[in-house]
């Protein structure tokens, strides 16, 4: 039951962070907030993240990228541009590998990107890794019901590029489309996204990269726009 808790609550968590900090906040602006709340969450997403966490200016850059070229060639992560799933993990790493090791070397690189060295350089420490890994096993050595659920401690361990690459495969493969204009192949995976928090409408998000609200239709729901809406009501951030 803890273990069970353990996995819905790091899963949502780290999944929360990286579609209101690094995806809406960092990759596309869509709303402000002051120098405090942005060191906050910058350290947040680092503490839920753990060992697989993502340097949010590297993934703003990524990102805006994946937009800019969408399902063409130049698409740092297509899936029609892969062969499976082991290439595409592959090519998306090398790519986000690539840009983290440009910004470790200069603070001053994308300045309209969030940036804190210290917390870059912490995340990206293969020390700081293993302690989060270490972390997780001992979690699950204490209080897993039996040795089968070890096979979940991988989760764990990669939780940011899973995450990235459920948004990335199947919201570029398998779905509907609201916005049938579109060029790319962007598609909206689930009708009511509980999993991914929103980010599995791919299609109306590429239709509109800059609204906050992924949901278009009145039975799409997303969870992620909600808790910005509740934070924007809040005073702790402003939507643009
Ligand atoms: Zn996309
Ligand atoms: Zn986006």
């Amino acid at each position: 039951m803890i273990i069970l808790l353990f996995f819905l609550t790091h899963w949502y968590l780290s999944l929360f962070f990286q579609t209101f900090f690094l995806h809406r906040y960092t990759s596309h602006s869509m709303f402000k907030m002051n120098i405090f709340w942005e060191r906050t969450f910058f350290f947040l997403t680092f503490l839920v993240q753990g060992s697989s966490f993502l340097q949010p200016a590297a993934y703003g850059e990524m990102h805006r990228k994946h937009h800019s070229f969408s399902d063409t060639n130049k698409d740092p992560h297509s899936p029609l541009w892969s062969k499976n799933i082991f290439s595409f993990m592959w090519k998306t790493f090398k790519e986000y590998r690539n840009l983290s090791t440009q910004f470790i070397d200069d603070v001053s690189k994308s300045s309209d990107l969030p940036r804190w060295k210290l917390i870059e350089t912490l995340g990206e420490s293969m020390i700081v890794r293993i302690f989060f890994v270490s972390f997780y096993s001992l979690l699950y050595w204490i209080y897993a019901p039996s040795f089968w659920f070890f096979l979940l401690i991988p989760f764990h361990i990669f939780m940011g590029p899973i995450h990235g690459f459920i948004v990335n495969w199947f919201g570029h493969k398998n779905g509907y489309r609201n916005h049938k204009e579109l060029p790319d192949n962007s598609k909206n995976t689930l009708p009511i996204d509980l999993l991914m928090m929103g980010e599995l409408y791919q299609n109306n998000h590429h239709k509109s990269p800059n609204k906050p609200k992924f949901s278009h239709r009145w039975f799409e729901l997303d969870l992620g726009y909600l808790i910005m809406h509740l934070l924007h009501t809040l005073k702790v951030i402003r939507l643009v």
